[in-house]
């Protein structure tokens, strides 16, 4: 099959909370770019608008709270309201903590496991419920993290959380493959954005880069080629419960 036709995602409503910066803002272009309706979901909506308005028609824009659970299934709605029924969910939004594990307050955990955890968990029950119900196909990429894998200083509750996310996304892809539906994730090493830059200008981000292998941080655009292949039906039918590792090779020496 010619690339272009393997890669090709006309016909796919991808919902993708956090699109408002970073990762999930250079997701949602790449994914219209090659053919899909994007949903563009955050609490900055000037910054959905605006990116609404570089992608053009292929693009919808839905307020979206993470830590607002009894909203989701509207989103869902509005998302379909929009293009169709979603095909495609992309569960990005995400924060970061800085604290030490000793000084991390409850509230701190309970916020980075209410974004990071529950609404990644009760979102894709949310796709696949409807998917389920509408004895449709779907397809669920959740961004995980090396973090996943390892722990740094100050980022326990953040590692915890990513663990959880690529624990789960194997889990839904073991019950929910009877259902013609996949679960993948991305597990990304440090890639500059709003989360990271001021850390990867840091003196101590400077020695992090030099811990990975590539001897640099990386761009959104280092994700392209995974998330086109966990996006395409076509290119990963076979795939479901795979994390990959995308991280200038990160994770074989993590300091
Ligand atoms: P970012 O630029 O800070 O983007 C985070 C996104 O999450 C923003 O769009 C933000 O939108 C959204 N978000 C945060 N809290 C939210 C909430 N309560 N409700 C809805 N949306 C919320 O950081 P990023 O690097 O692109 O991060 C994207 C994902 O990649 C995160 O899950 C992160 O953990 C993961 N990741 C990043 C790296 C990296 O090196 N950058 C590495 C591994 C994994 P609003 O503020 O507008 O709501």
């Amino acid at each position: 099959m010619l690339a272009r036709q393997l890669f090709d995602l006309t016909g796919e409503v991808a919902l993708i909370t956090g699109a408002s910066s970073g990762l999930g803002a250079h997701f949602a272009k790449v994914l219209a770019a090659n053919g899909a309706k994007v949903v563009l979901a955050a609490r900055r909506v000037d910054r959905l608008e605006s990116l609404k308005h570089e992608i053009g028609d292929a693009a919808h824009a839905v307020a979206f709270d993470a830590a607002d659970r009894s909203t989701f299934s509207k989103t869902f709605d509005q998302a379909e309201s929009a293009f169709g029924p979603v095909t495609l969910l992309i569960n990005n939004a995400g924060i970061a903590t800085g604290s030490f594990f000793a000084d991390t307050s409850a509230e701190e955990w309970d916020r980075i496991q209410a974004i990071n955890v529950d609404a990644v968990w009760l979102m894709a029950q949310e796709a696949a419920r409807r998917w389920i119900a509408a004895k449709r196909s779907g397809s669920i990429i959740n961004i995980a993290s090396v973090l996943s894998y390892r722990v740094s200083l100050a980022n326990s509750a953040y590692a915890v959380s990513k663990a959880a996310v690529a624990q789960m996304t194997q889990a839904m892809a073991f019950e929910l493959a009877r259902n013609n539906i996949r679960v993948n994730a991305i597990a990304p090493g440090y890639i500059v954005t709003e989360m990271t830059d001021d850390f990867l200008k840091s003196p101590a981000g400077q020695k992090r880069i030099q811990a990975i292998p590539q001897k640099r941080a990386g761009d959104p655009s280092d994700l392209d080629g995974a998330l086109l292949l966990l996006a395409s039906p076509k290119a990963s039918r076979f795939m479901t419960g795979s994390v990959v590792v995308v991280d200038g090779g990160h994770l074989t020496s993590f300091t």
